[in-house]
């Protein structure tokens, strides 16, 4: 690769230096076989097909009715009378696409979502072209040729190519590559060493898919009263997209966003970035760039939470985004909260989810879908002043 350079900044790794790391337990639980299945499956924006096929076969058994929305959004009905409840994750995660061929064989890539440019160069990538998975790697400036200046230097993006082992655009063609196809990170799920923590690419939001997966299993079994609508969307990173459309069809009156939180908790963080560690519990958004909670919401999240004495995380974000903006936009104003589960190194190609604080977030939700009923949900959708105070 012609042009790369070693990233700059202080990168973190976790040694283990002399044990070997446990293999996993021969696939875990269900859960952590779920977690396992979504985290492995590869699925950009716009390119959710392998996600929607496992969201609609672990959904299906538990759902009255399975519909999409016309941007591939998956919804699962349960229940037929009560509030409409739109429980939302999303299933697309960080990825690209092949942008150009060159004649030495080499693709240039188009990302979608929000990349860091020193998260590109010298990791592995699937490309998902028309004869099945292709290998590749960004490739990295050799030290030994890297001017002293520019070691430090984060290389640009538009600066790296896909290396997929091809002598020339004859063989990137005759592998089934061509532009327009999708990639995504390689980086295959672990059990961290025997810890309940799970590294894996797409977390975000792929630990939110579990969540509504594990909720509607549940809630089949507990009951509540209401409308459930499960929403799997799509083109989430790339503008929150499949939420509208999804959110325009369920026409819901409340709306609970399941997200990938982020966490503050490795070294040198600056706290006023997130004050979220992972394994502190889940997580409730009271800012982010794209929406403010329904301050209703917020304090129905927090009381579910403390009876059942979890543990909830309050936290205040910059520079992100959630679904819930766009639920909230919909159907003339729609209570909104964003509930994350802490995940370490978002947007990347590994990142770190801790279980049990996945385990809590289900039992949080599953209790809220239960608390809410049709007094509750207009109380959340009442803003009739109170009595002036004297
Ligand atoms: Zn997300």
């Amino acid at each position: 690769m012609r042009h790369l350079l070693i990233a700059a900044g202080s990168v973190l790794l976790a040694f283990a230096p002399f044990a070997a790391p446990a293999r996993p337990a021969a696939g875990g639980d269900r859960t952590e076989r779920l977690l396992r299945q979504l985290a492995d499956a590869p699925g950009p924006s716009g390119f959710e097909e392998p996600v929607r096929a496992i969201m609609v076969r672990e959904m299906k058994p538990f759902a009255d009715r399975i519909s999409y929305d016309g941007m591939g959004s998956v919804i699962a009905q349960q229940g037929s009378s009560g509030p409409r409840i739109m429980l939302d994750a999303h299933m697309d995660e960080l990825g690209g696409m092949v942008r150009r061929v060159t004649s030495g064989g080499f693709l240039s890539m188009q990302m979608l979502g929000g990349w860091l440019d020193q998260a590109l160069p010298d990791q592995r990538w699937v490309i998902l072209g028309s004869k099945g998975p292709v290998k590749a790697v960004t490739g990295i400036r050799d030290v030994h040729v890297t001017p002293p200046a520019e070691r430090a230097t984060v290389f640009p993006r538009d600066s790296l190519f896909l290396d997929i082992g091809a002598h020339n655009a004859a063989e990137v063609k005759a592998m089934g590559v061509e532009p327009g196809d999708p990639v995504v990170p390689d980086a295959p799920f672990e059990v961290l060493n025997g810890t309940g923590r799970y590294l894996g690419k797409a977390w975000d939001d792929r630990v939110g898919c579990a969540v509504v997966v594990e909720a509607l299993r549940r809630l089949a079994k507990a009951g509540h009263p209401n409308q459930l609508f499960v929403a799997a969307t799509t083109q989430e990173e790339i503008g929150l997209r499949g939420a509208h459309t999804a959110a325009e069809v369920i026409k819901p009156d409340i709306g609970i966003a399941i997200e990938g939180g982020i966490t503050g908790d490795s070294p040198g963080r600056n706290p006023e970035e997130t004050q979220a560690v992972l394994g502190g519990g889940p997580g409730i958004f009271l800012y982010d760039t794209s929406a403010l909670p329904n301050r209703r919401m917020v304090a129905l999240t927090e009381q579910v939470a403390a009876d059942l004495h979890i543990p909830l995380q309050r936290d205040l974000v910059q520079g992100y985004g959630d679904d819930s903006a766009e639920i909230q936009k919909s159907n003339g104003g729609v209570p909104t909260v964003n509930l994350v589960v802490p995940v370490r190194y978002t947007h990347a190609h590994n990142g770190v989810m801790d279980r049990a604080d996945f385990d809590r977030m289900v039992d949080l939700v599953v209790a809220m879908i239960q608390r809410i009923d049709a007094r509750t949900a207009a109380h959340l959708r009442d803003f009739t002043p109170g009595p002036a105070q004297p």
